[in-house]
């Protein structure tokens, strides 16, 4: 049984990432803001973390590692959208943005890789976006965070290797809860008809990359970013 820590698994992506690994059988540990519904992901542990505090996410993970040893698996997946053009970007709105997009990506993997090291092994995965490698209008601040994504992952792989992995999952249009509040009903059918595949992926299809990734089989993979966007990125267009 892994020990398995995921940020923001309370909805969308992280939820699914974490009941995925819990069905396998593995212990896992979601850190975010607000609890999980109820119903939800009764095998998760919950702990009440802003990933943007480092010293919060510093205690939960030696919490977590005291209680269940480990981590084996991080994925660093929380992480907000804010919806601006760049002439009404705020710092305040802008900061808080990279603080919980980058920054806590970069945190979590700080703590943790420091337990991987000295257990001998573990992997490091963040929830990063296709909207870091090209441009989306409306979404500097976050775009800026995605691509900041890989290149943590391209660092993090450099440093750490052979002990430790990372890599991580550049999704397209995901219908989750984040992205459902962006859309209207039209608005929602004109991306579906941007992107190849002709629809959203469902968060699990995320899932299934992540835990791939986090598997043996994926023992020669680190330092990448795997793309799963049904296509949207193929071709010269974009869907939003
Ligand atoms: P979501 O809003 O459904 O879930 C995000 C979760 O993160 C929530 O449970 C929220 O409470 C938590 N969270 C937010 N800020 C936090 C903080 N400071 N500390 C701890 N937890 C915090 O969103 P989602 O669509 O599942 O997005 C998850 C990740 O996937 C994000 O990093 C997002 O940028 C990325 N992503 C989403 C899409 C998409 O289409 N939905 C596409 C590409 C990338």
């Amino acid at each position: 049984m892994r020990t398995v820590i995921v940020s923001g698994a309370s909805s969308g992506i992280g939820l699914a990432t974490a009941e995925r690994f819990a069905e396998a059988g593995d212990l896992v540990v979601n850190l975010d803001l607000v609890p999980p519904a109820p119903a939800a992901a009764r095998t998760v542990q919950w702990k009440k973390v802003d990933v943007a505090d480092w010293a919060a996410v510093r205690s939960a993970v030696a919490e977590t590692a005291a209680e269940h040893g480990g981590p084996d698996v991080v994925v660093a997946n929380a992480g907000i959208s804010v919806r601006h053009g760049v002439l009404e970007l705020t710092e305040a709105d802008a900061r808080r943005v990279v603080d919980v997009n980058l920054l806590g990506v970069l945190g979590l993997w700080r703590y943790a890789a420091e337990r991987m090291m000295a257990n001998g092994g573990g992997v490091l995965l963040a929830t990063a976006s296709v909207n870091g490698a090209r441009g989306y209008p409306f979404y500097a601040d976050y775009n800026a965070t995605k691509a900041g994504i890989v290149a943590l992952c391209q660092t993090f792989a450099l440093e750490l290797s052979p002990v430790v992995r990372a890599a991580c999952v550049s999704p397209g249009a995901v219908l989750t809860p984040m992205q459902q509040a962006e859309y209207s009903e039209e608005m929602l059918e004109e991306v579906n008809r941007a992107i190849p595949a002709g629809r959203h992926a469902d968060p699990t299809e995320i899932a299934e990359a992540f835990f791939f990734l986090a598997s043996d089989r994926a023992a020669f993979l680190t330092g990448q970013e795997l793309v799963v966007d049904g296509g949207e990125t193929a071709g010269a267009t974009t869907a939003i």
